[in-house]
């Protein structure tokens, strides 16, 4: 498969991807805007392809890939590719997990070019956007694409209490830090506090007025 298809392909598959998260969404609002953030990566793909030989390789050299979107934010959301290679037992079929996975963070180039000042009159105004498109405020497509490495995966060992010991010592060496921590914790008794008071207050004041 030449790099193209495997681009093409993969873009299809994003925009698969895209289309399933919006479907789940209710609101317009929260809808993505797949053309903006597709063209960016596209793009790139396309202008840039050198930079991405060892996606492309990676893309032809295993077996699979499944494509996790992050965040449901309207214009910025992270993707997630991950690849894997199946593996054949008896009668099942497993995931080989793998060290690396791809990340392709979108969001947008906030490009202060102008207050928009177009009419109708102007040269390529399209009426839909009531704008010439030249030289105006737009925030446009942007992408970053990295390959993350796995360096490490651990939870805690010991129990809460050994954590709370953790804790103890880093307030310890951080006088600020654990200044700060007495001050917000002070602030927050004091607002419960009032908050209770005065929910009491209004329960007295009921039961007298019964
Ligand atoms: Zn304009």
């Amino acid at each position: 498969m030449s790099d193209n298809t495997i681009v093409q392909k993969f873009i299809e598959q994003l925009v698969d991807a895209l289309k399933y998260k919006n479907e789940c969404k209710e609101s317009y609002d929260e809808k993505f805007n797949i053309p903006f953030l597709v063209s960016a990566l596209w793009q790139d793909l396309m202008n840039n392809c050198e930079c991405y030989n060892e996606f492309c390789s990676d893309l032809k050299d295993y077996d699979n890939h499944y494509i996790i979107i992050e965040d449901d934010n309207y214009l910025i959301c992270k993707v997630n590719v991950f690849l894997y290679n199946e593996i054949e037992n008896d009668d099942w079929k497993c995931e080989e997990e793998l060290n690396f996975l791809y990340e392709i963070v979108f969001g947008y180039d906030e490009r202060h070019w102008g207050y928009c000042k177009c009419s109708p009159r102007d040269k390529d105004y399209r009426k839909d956007k009531h704008c010439c498109g030249h030289g105006c405020d737009w925030d446009a497509p942007w992408i970053m694409v990295r390959k993350s490495f796995l360096i490490s995966e651990h939870s805690w060992s010991g129990d809460e209490h050994d954590y709370w010991d953790f804790e103890d010592k880093f307030y310890a060496n951080d006088n600020e830090e654990n200044e700060k921590k007495l001050l917000t914790e002070r602030e927050y008794k004091i607002k419960s506090l009032k908050e209770t008071i005065e929910n009491a207050q209004r329960e007295l004041k009921e039961l007298e007025n019964l």
